[in-house]
C-alpha cells in the first residue's frame, strides 16, 4: 500500500484555514471583502462573545443565486477571476476563492443571499463537513447574510489560541476600522453584544471623509492633522498625516492603503520613517492614513495568502515618491505658516483648540469643526463692520507677530493677530542653526577625508556585488570604497563629520539598506545627528538677554525656516493662546 495518501478535501480546507483563518478578526475581514466584492453599499456587522460565538455580516451587494450558492462553498471556487491574466490586474479584494471553504471546515456557516431575480432569497449550510451543501429557500432582501458561529469548534487546538472576548473584539473592530477607512463610498456598522459600536455613514465629500476618519482615528488625529495630496509618475498619494507633534509612543495610528487594500509593508514603512525622521522625537511613531492609487499590473497582490502584504513591481520608485512627497510636505511646515496640503488648515503646534472669535474680525474665524485648533494660514482681514484691533495693522503682522518681551530669559513673547505667541527661544533658534548648517553641507557636498590607514571590510559576495555597482552613490555620501576581492571591501575616505563614528557598521549598514530599499538614508541621518548636536550647542543658551530687535529677527527666521514649527528633537518651538482662549481663562464675555 502507498504511503501516499490524498487528503480529504475537509482536511485540505482546515490547512488552508489555517492560514486565513487565524481568529474571529480574519473572518469579518474575508466576510466585508466579499461584501464591498459584490458591490455593497451598506455592510453590517454584529458579533457575539467577540466573535467566537457568532458573527453576522449583512450586505446589500449584488447576492448569489441558487446555483452559485453551494459552489460558493468550494475551495478554489471564485466568480472574480478565470485566468492567470485577470489575476495580473486584479481589482477585487478576493480572488483566491479559499475563505469560505476554508471558514465552513472550522465553523458553523449559514449563508442567506438573494441575486435580486425574482425568487424571495435562498440559504445553504455547512458545518465544518465536505457533503455536497443543499440549498433551501429562504428570505432575504438583494444582499447576502453570512453567518459564523462557534469559530474553532472541531479543531479544539486552535481554539485554545484565541484571548478574550474583550481583546478578540478589538481585533474585530480594527479590521472594521480599517476597511470603513478603505472605502468611504460604503456605510458600515458594528454591533457587540447588540450594542452599537460603530455607526459610519458614506459621503464623497472632504468634509464627510474627514469626519470619518475622525470617527475612527478618534477627533485629535484630525485635528493634528493634515491633508495630502500629489501624484507624480502614474503614481497617486493623499490622505490625511499627523503633525509631528502629534506623534504616537507606539505605531497604531498608522494606515496605508494600496489601491483600496490595506497593507503593511516594509518599504513603504521605511519610506515614511524616512520622511518623518528629522521631524519626530526620538522613538516616536508618526500618525498617518494614506491611500496610494497606481496601476494594478503594478503591484503583486498575491503574495501573502490574507493579502496583508504586496509586492511593488517598482519598489524603488514608490520607495522614493512616497519618502519624496511626505518629505517636501513636512518640510514646508514652517513657524506660523500654513502648508501646501491642498488648502488644509495646519493644525500646529499641539494647542487647545481655537476659540476663535468671529465678533472681533480676527482669528480663523472658522467653525471649530472645520479646523479646531487650527492657525490661519495668512492674518485674515475683517469683514465689513467688524471691528479691527487698535494699533495692528492686519496685513502688515507676521504669523508669528512681534515680539513684546522676553520671560525668564527663555521664552519670547509676542503679538499676532490672533492673540500671544510663545517662542522657546533656544529651540527656535538650534532648529533654525541646524537647518543652515544642513544647506551649506548640502551646498558644498560632503566634505571628506582621506584615511591615514584604509579599513578593509570582510562582506558577502552579494554586499560586495552591491557596493561595486553602486560605487557612484557611496562617492556622493562621501564614503570611498573599492572591492578587493570577491568577499572584500576597502575603505579609504570618509566625511570629515563622520570621521569618528562607527565606520564599519556604518558601511554595512548603508549596504542593507541599499540593498534592501535601493536607497540609503543613513549617512544623513547620522550626518545630521552630528550637526543638530553642534547646532545645540551653537544656539542661543537660556538667560541670554535679547533686545527687540533681536528677538523680532529670530521671529523672522523661524517663519522662513523649513520644519522650525519643532526643534531638532521633535519638541514644538511655540505654542499661542487667541484672545478667545485668554478671554475664556478670565471667563469673559460669558
Ligand atoms: P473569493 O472572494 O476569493 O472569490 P470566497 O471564498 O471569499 O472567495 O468567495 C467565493 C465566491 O462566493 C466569491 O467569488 C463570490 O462569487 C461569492 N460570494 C462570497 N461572498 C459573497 C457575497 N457577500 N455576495 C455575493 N457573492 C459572494
Ligand atoms: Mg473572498
Amino acid at each position: 500500500m502507498s504511503k501516499i495518501q490524498l487528503l480529504s478535501p475537509r482536511l485540505a480546507n482546515q490547512i488552508a484555514a489555517g492560514e486565513v483563518v487565524e481568529r474571529p478578526a480574519s473572518v469579518i475581514k474575508e466576510l466585508l471583502e466579499n461584501g464591498l466584492d459584490a458591490g455593497a453599499r451598506r455592510v453590517d456587522v454584529e458579533v457575539e462573545a467577540g466573535g467566537v460565538r457568532l458573527m453576522r455580516v449583512r450586505d446589500d451587494g449584488q447576492g448569489m443565486d441558487a446555483g452559485d450558492l453551494p459552489l460558493s462553498l468550494n475551495r478554489h471556487a471564485t466568480s472574480k477571476i478565470a485566468s492567470l491574466e485577470d489575476l495580473e490586474q486584479v481589482a477585487s479584494l478576493g480572488f483566491r476563492g479559499e475563505a469560505l471553504a476554508s471558514i465552513s471546515s472550522v465553523a458553523r456557516l449559514r449563508i442567506v443571499s438573494n441575486h435580486g431575480d425574482d425568487s424571495a432569497g435562498h440559504a445553504v449550510e455547512a458545518s465544518g463537513r465536505d457533503l455536497q451543501a443543499t440549498v433551501t429557500p429562504a428570505a432575504h432582501p438583494r444582499g447576502t447574510t453570512v453567518e459564523v458561529r462557534d469559530l474553532f469548534f472541531n479543531t479544539p487546538a486552535r481554539r485554545k489560541f484565541l484571548r478574550t472576548a474583550k481583546t478578540e473584539f478589538r481585533h474585530v473592530e480594527e479590521v472594521v476600522k480599517r476597511q470603513a477607512l478603505s472605502r468611504h463610498d460604503v456605510a458600515f456598522s458594528l454591533r457587540h453584544e447588540q450594542r452599537v459600536i460603530h455607526q459610519l455613514d458614506p459621503g464623497p465629500s472632504r468634509a464627510q471623509r474627514e469626519r470619518r476618519v475622525a470617527q475612527v482615528c478618534g477627533p485629535a488625529f484630525m485635528e493634528q492633522a493634515l491633508y495630502i495630496e500629489t501624484d507624480g509618475a502614474e503614481l497617486k498619494l493623499w490622505g490625511w498625516v499627523g503633525m509631528p507633534g502629534f506623534s504616537r509612543s507606539q505605531a497604531d495610528l498608522q494606515y496605508f492603503f494600496v489601491n483600496g487594500r490595506v497593507i503593511r509593508d516594509r518599504l513603504v514603512a521605511h519610506a515614511i520613517r524616512q520622511a518623518y525622521r528629522d521631524v519626530l522625537y526620538h522613538g516616536r511613531h508618526p500618525a498617518f492614513v494614506l491611500y496610494l492609487e497606481l496601476d494594478p499590473a503594478r503591484v503583486d497582490v498575491n503574495v501573502h495568502p490574507a493579502k496583508h502584504e504586496v509586492r511593488f513591481r517598482d519598489g524603488r520608485m514608490v520607495h522614493d515618491f512616497i519618502f519624496s512627497s511626505l518629505h517636501r510636505f513636512l518640510a514646508e511646515l514652517r513657524a506660523g505658516s500654513g502648508s501646501s496640503g491642498g488648502g488644509a488648515l495646519p493644525a500646529m503646534p499641539p494647542a487647545p483648540a481655537a476659540g476663535a472669535q468671529p465678533h472681533l474680525g480676527w482669528g480663523s474665524g472658522r467653525s471649530a469643526a472645520a479646523g479646531a485648533g487650527a492657525y490661519p494660514e495668512r492674518p485674515v482681514a475683517a469683514g465689513p463692520g467688524e471691528q479691527v484691533m487698535p494699533e495692528v495693522a492686519e496685513e502688515a503682522v507676521p504669523p508669528l507677530g512681534y515680539a513684546l518681551a522676553q520671560l525668564h530669559g527663555i521664552y519670547i513673547l509676542a503679538q499676532n493677530q490672533a492673540g500671544l505667541v510663545v517662542v522657546d527661544m533656544h529651540a527656535a533658534h538650534e532648529r533654525i542653526t541646524y537647518e543652515r548648517m544642513k544647506q551649506s553641507q548640502a551646498e558644498g557636498g560632503v566634505r571628506r577625508q582621506p584615511l591615514l590607514i584604509p579599513q578593509s571590510i570582510a562582506v558577502s559576495r552579494r554586499e560586495a556585488d552591491c557596493a561595486e555597482a553602486q560605487a557612484q552613490t557611496f562617492a556622493e555620501l562621501g564614503l570611498g570604497l573599492e572591492r578587493t576581492s570577491e568577499e572584500a571591501l576597502v575603505l579609504r575616505e570618509v566625511p570629515v563629520l563622520l570621521r569618528d563614528a562607527d565606520l564599519e557598521q556604518l558601511v554595512r549598514d548603508v549596504l542593507s539598506d541599499l540593498i534592501e530599499y535601493g536607497s540609503s538614508d543613513r549617512i544623513r541621518a547620522h550626518q545630521d545627528e552630528l550637526l543638530s548636536t553642534m547646532a545645540c550647542h551653537g544656539s542661543v543658551r537660556a538667560n541670554r538677554r535679547l533686545s527687540l530687535d533681536e528677538m523680532n529677527a529670530l521671529l523672522r527666521d523661524m517663519e522662513a525656516t523649513e520644519r522650525s514649527g519643532q526643534c531638532n528633537h521633535g519638541r514644538p518651538t511655540w505654542t499661542r493662546l487667541s484672545i478667545g482662549e485668554l478671554d475664556k481663562l478670565f471667563l469673559r464675555g460669558r
